[in-house]
């Protein structure tokens, strides 16, 4: 096996959907922020697996959690039998999940299926139907997730129709204040959406896919009212950046609100396939047998491998270090923003960063500028992504090293020297 060959058979014997346009270089092996493909290459990871590796490639400790469950028992399924580790899960996740009142898990095998549980609970709930998201919102592929998504046409082609009652509003940004955004959500409760009938409002309270774009916490917070006056739930989308990305355990609790119902995944099963739901006991439980059931979701191994990487977050105060590696990066990019201008804004909480690629003459998005220095980047052995076609998507495994965030930052630097040139 090598890159090429893999990427050619990958091509014939995976669906097109699922084709990557970053190949032709597929991973071997992994350690820490350190990513080695099947020629040898050596990269830094910028991007966790999108997220899914906060602690890092290749862990040990989890790996060898994961072997002694296995070696017991890999897994029974939880819709007819116990085992221990779900149930410990639960528990960790619930006490450290905002806020003092009881809370409760519910446990799906991926972010889309946990934003689809928290669609099933708050529509249970309330027994009513509407939901309000955001347009450029990405919050996952099964068909409820999708259907709260606005984000990209490719994914909406062709396989409709998806759920109903679904209203879309918009996000805070440069071009539209977060007034505007109340406001708009306000005249469609008295003209055409009645409130009263409205389950929930989804967001993510930073927009990730729309380029980690931060909304002031002024529209959470008033949402937040909006939801209090009318009895609609207010649903956290914190599959991307849960679990200490931002220097908190949420991200809601960068903005000073009490989310009613949190949905995570990505990073949260170390790396294995894990959603879950986290909300009070009685919303949590007005679904009854079996609503939201899979065979293999809350399976036993892959909570032990949450446990374990939940376990290693605390001890290593992975938040702590997300703040500070954070914070020396954010150094290192405003001291390149003096040097080259068309480094546009720079944001983000702890290691989570968005930067703007602008050009400078219009002070606009350049999207042919940001893919060259990510190319270029990728091809010197840095993983760097884009977002929204011009934002950088910085967000390293928690556990990278500073000589390592020092050599991405170099090479990145030299890269930009390059592209100026
Ligand atoms: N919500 C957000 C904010 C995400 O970033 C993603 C994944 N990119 C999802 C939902 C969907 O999660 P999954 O791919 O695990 O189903």
């Amino acid at each position: 096996l090598n890159n090429y060959n893999i990427q050619k058979r990958a091509v014939d014997s995976i669906a097109k959907t699922q084709q990557i346009p970053y190949s032709p270089v597929a991973f071997e092996k992994g350690e820490g922020a350190i990513l080695f493909d099947f020629d040898g290459k050596r990269y830094i990871d910028f991007l966790s697996s999108a997220c899914s590796a906060n602690l890092g490639h290749g862990n040990k400790e989890i790996a060898q959690a994961v072997k002694a469950q296995m070696d017991k028992l890999t897994q029974y399924t939880f819709a007819y039998f116990n085992t221990a580790p779900p149930m410990q899960l639960a528990e960790k996740l619930c006490s450290i999940a905002p806020g003092n009142s009881p809370k409760k898990a519910l446990f799906s095998c991926t972010g889309s299926a946990a934003m689809d549980s928290a669609i099933k609970v708050a529509r249970a709930y309330t027994g009513r139907n509407k939901l309000i998201s955001m347009e450029g919102a990405y919050h996952g592929s099964t068909y409820g997730a999708l259907s709260v998504s606005a984000l990209s046409l490719n994914m909406r082609r062709h396989i409709g129709p998806l759920i109903p009652e679904v209203y879309h509003f918009h996000y805070p940004t440069d071009e539209y204040n977060w007034e505007k955004c109340i406001e708009e959500i306000e005249h469609a409760f008295s003209y055409y959406l009645p409130p009263d009938e409205v389950a929930a409002i989804i967001i993510e309270p930073i927009a990730a896919d729309m380029g980690l774009i931060i909304p002031p916490e002024e529209w959470i917070q008033s949402l937040r009212k909006l939801c209090d006056k009318y009895k609609i739930l207010l649903i956290s989308d914190e599959i991307q950046l849960a679990l200490c990305r931002t220097g908190k355990w949420f991200a809601t609790e960068n903005f000073g609100i009490e989310a009613d119902l949190y949905v995570m995944g990505k990073a949260l099963g170390g790396g294995l396939p894990l959603g879950a739901l986290i909300g009070k006991k009685e919303l949590l439980d007005c679904l009854e047998p079996p609503a939201h059931t899979f065979t293999l979701s809350g399976n036993t191994t892959v909570c032990v491998a949450a446990l374990k990487n939940i376990e290693i977050m605390e001890r290593i105060d992975a938040n702590k270090l997300s703040i500070e590696k954070g914070n020396y990066l954010k150094d290192k990019f405003l001291k390149l923003k003096k040097k080259y201008d068309f480094i546009g804004d720079i944001r983000g909480f702890g290691l989570s960063l968005g930067v703007d690629i602008i050009n400078p003459s219009t002070g606009k998005k350049d999207p042919k500028a940001t893919s060259k220095i990510c190319y270029e980047c990728f091809k010197r052995g840095l993983i760097l992504i884009f977002l929204n076609k011009s934002t950088l998507r910085i967000q390293p495994p928690l556990v990278i090293e500073y000589a390592e965030i020092d050599e991405a930052m170099d090479l990145l630097e030299n890269v930009m020297q390059d592209y100026s040139n």
